[in-house]
């Protein structure tokens, strides 16, 4: 028997923050769209991740009523320095006259800040795509749901799955690094300060949430393996002599890694498919982008769609729109990561005067500032 064709206007794979964004910023405009995910709701109260926000993302999430208040730290003082060199730089919120240069959330906060202005039928979870078939008015998309094989007709797929594998259409370029996080308790306190410590294996940041810091140490891969089996003293000693500066750590939590890879798809849209957020663009964690960038993806497609209709958007027009975006967040990781994450002398010399140009010459350093509270408006 073939089951019966549901319909709706906007289905949206992927029911991450960006695809939480994405349905709300629409519903906000009164706009309807469905939601679908593979994995239960309670796997995103499960990701270890702490997300530095910037002043810039807290606006659109406070305008869907979806910002975490309560859960956000918030970043007053940004130190950025290199191991073994000389050169540091200094961002203080007082010359942007912000309350915060950004803030810094878990991802479960966010995530769950977000689910609790869904509507109870926003979105399916534990849903299985089995087909996708596409064509020029739409897709149809046939998926596995509460046991039952369910057929729903749409005339816009918008993908925001996340991180993507080694697919066609996307290209991987692998840092040959790790990201090891976890939370640990700082003496002195944080004093709202994020740290972004360079070092030959590989960027560590600090980032304050409430009195803990939140770590992400960067590392080889086989420097990862060992420093994932170190036991809690071993490993505030290992974290300690990366940071280098005196500051005590106690009470590591949990540790978790991802290894990391820039991988940019090719192509935003084709037919009436479009990529958002990770699965369009994941980017090495440095100076803390992705996150910021998917929410910009789903604002601008949410304003093209309310502005143009889901008939009349034009997809390529979307794409262009994010281009100095998207392209502007990978060239500045990718160009920070590969230019800091070295011993190399002659660089290290160069890095330290840049450091240190940065921080005597104000318009370069509101240059970065800006970029990082912004995003692309900053761009000139
Ligand atoms: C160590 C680390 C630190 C980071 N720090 C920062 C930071 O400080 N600031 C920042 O802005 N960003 C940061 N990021 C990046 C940030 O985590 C991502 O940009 C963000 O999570 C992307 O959100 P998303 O919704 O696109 O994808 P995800 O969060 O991955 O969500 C994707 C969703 O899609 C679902 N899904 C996947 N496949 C399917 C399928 N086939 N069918 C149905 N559902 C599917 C998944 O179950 C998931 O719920 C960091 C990343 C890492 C690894």
């Amino acid at each position: 028997m073939t089951e019966a064709v549901e319909n709706v206007d906007i289905l949206i794979v992927g029911a991450g923050p960006v695809g939480m964004t994405l349905h709300l910023a629409l519903a906000a405009g009164g706009q309807q769209s469905l939601l679908v995910d593979r994995r239960p709701p309670a796997a995103l109260q499960a990701d270890p991740r702490a997300l530095a926000l910037s002043h810039g993302a807290r606006e659109l999430l406070e305008q869907l009523g979806g910002w975490p208040t309560r859960a956000a730290t918030p970043i007053e003082t940004i130190h950025v320095s290199q191991k073994g060199g000389f050169g540091r730089t200094l961002i203080d919120r007082s010359d942007y006259k912000l309350p915060a240069l950004g803030y810094v959330v878990r991802y479960r906060d966010l995530a769950a800040a977000l689910a609790a202005r869904l509507a109870d039928d926003a979105r399916l979870t534990e849903a299985e795509i089995i087909d996708i078939t596409a064509d020029s008015d739409g897709a149809t998309v046939a998926l596995r749901h509460a046991g039952k094989l369910r057929r729903i007709r749409c005339r816009l797929l918008v993908h925001a799955e996340g991180t993507p594998g080694d697919e066609a259409g996307v290209t991987v370029s692998d840092y040959v690094q790790h990201a090891v996080i976890c939370e640990v308790t700082p003496t002195p306190g944080n004093a709202r300060r994020a740290w972004e410590r360079f070092t030959p294996d590989g960027p560590l940041a600090l980032l304050p949430l409430g009195d803990e810091y939140s770590i992400v140490f960067t590392l080889p891969p086989a420097k990862a393996d060992a420093v994932m089996a170190l036991d809690d003293d071993a490993f505030v000693a290992a974290l300690s002599a990366q940071f280098g500066r005196s500051m005590r750590f106690a009470k590591p939590g949990k540790r978790s890694r991802f290894p990391l890879a820039l991988r940019l798809r090719d192509q935003l849209h084709r037919g009436r498919e479009v990529w958002i957020g990770n699965t369009a663009q994941t980017l090495h964690p440095v100076s803390g982008q992705g996150f910021n960038l998917g929410l910009r993806d789903a604002w601008q497609l949410a304003d093209q769609l309310l502005k143009d209709g889901v008939a009349g958007i034009d997809l390529a027009a979307y794409a262009a729109s994010r281009r100095l975006d998207r392209e502007g967040g990978a060239f500045f990781t990718d160009k920070v990561v590969k230019a800091f994450s070295n011993d190399c002398a002659p660089l290290r010399l160069a890095r330290g005067l840049g450091l240190l140009a940065l921080d005597v010459f104000p318009p370069a350093r509101h240059f970065v500032a800006k970029r990082m509270i912004w995003g692309a408006r900053a761009w000139p």
